[in-house]
């Protein structure tokens, strides 16, 4: 195997070992500087607190990184973004970066199948003054999109919509949300830690190697849809965005 590519392995690895690293950055200390003096300093006493709390909890390596949660909260208001959607919530991380970033009258449709994991986080939600924004929805996300797909009240009335669920279901995700959407879909995880440029007989963990295929599916989907234009992120584990032309 070239050294590079060890190198990369080990990469993913330290990532998905709950590492601090967050980033697909080449260089840990430059992304820790960033973090230093543009992030940190910056985030809401509320962010903070609930970032804080999330790390702690052994399933963290699903926490959004927090750079990426100041390019969301930053997206949202260039775009005016006031009726939003975000499939797969956890604690609640990217779930507050929108409920704060959105106005007092914007709204936001939160879906997991997981409510333990909401309510960890609901607290400090509450504390931050917008879970008046949020209209939580408990279940699997593709039947509630199905539902709402049958009434074409929903059709196009979503400024943003942020998926960061089941990687499996990516592909029929934006099949859904694409007639959903009137804005921007941002879908998380798209550089799943680097893999989708591996080799396909590359060495890497099972659960990094189960995700790719369907990661690399959406990517090429979106690649070619001409409903929409596209930007591939390469901040944290990837992020691309999908706006709506037609
Ligand atoms: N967006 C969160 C954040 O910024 O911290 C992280 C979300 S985490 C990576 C993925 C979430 O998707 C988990 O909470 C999991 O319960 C949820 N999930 C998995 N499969 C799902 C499904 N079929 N429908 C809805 N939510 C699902
Ligand atoms: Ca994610």
């Amino acid at each position: 195997m070239a050294p590079n590519q060890e190198w990369r392995e080990n990469k993913a690895a330290d990532f998905l070992q709950l590492s601090k690293t967050k980033t697909l950055l080449q260089s840990d200390e430059l992304y820790q500087y960033i973090l230093e003096t543009s992030v940190y300093p910056r985030e809401h006493e509320c962010l903070k607190e609930l970032r804080e709390l999330t790390e702690k909890h052994p399933r963290n390596f699903m926490l959004s990184a927090p750079d990426e949660a100041q390019f969301l909260s930053m997206l949202l208001k260039l775009i005016n973004a006031k009726n939003t959607m975000e499939i797969g919530v956890y604690t609640g991380y990217s779930l507050l970066v929108t409920a704060l970033a959105i106005p007092d009258d914007g709204k936001i449709l939160p879906m997991d199948i997981n409510r333990e994991y909401y309510e960890l986080g609901l607290p400090i939600i509450e504390k931050a003054g917008i879970a008046h924004k949020i209209d939580f929805r408990e279940g699997p996300a593709l039947p509630l999109l199905d539902q709402m797909i049958q009434d074409e009240k929903y059709h196009g009335t979503f400024d943003f919509i942020f998926v960061d669920a089941d990687k499996n279901n990516y592909i029929n995700y934006h099949k859904r949300i694409i007639e959903l959407v009137g804005g921007v879909i941002g879908s998380d995880n798209t550089l799943w830690y680097g893999s989708v440029a591996a080799p396909p007989d590359a060495k890497m963990d099972e659960r990094i190697r189960y995700n790719r295929d369907f990661v690399l599916e959406l990517n090429k989907a979106v690649a070619i849809d001409p409903r929409i234009e596209i930007w591939q992120l390469s901040i944290a584990d990837g992020v691309t965005l999908c706006r709506r032309i037609s």
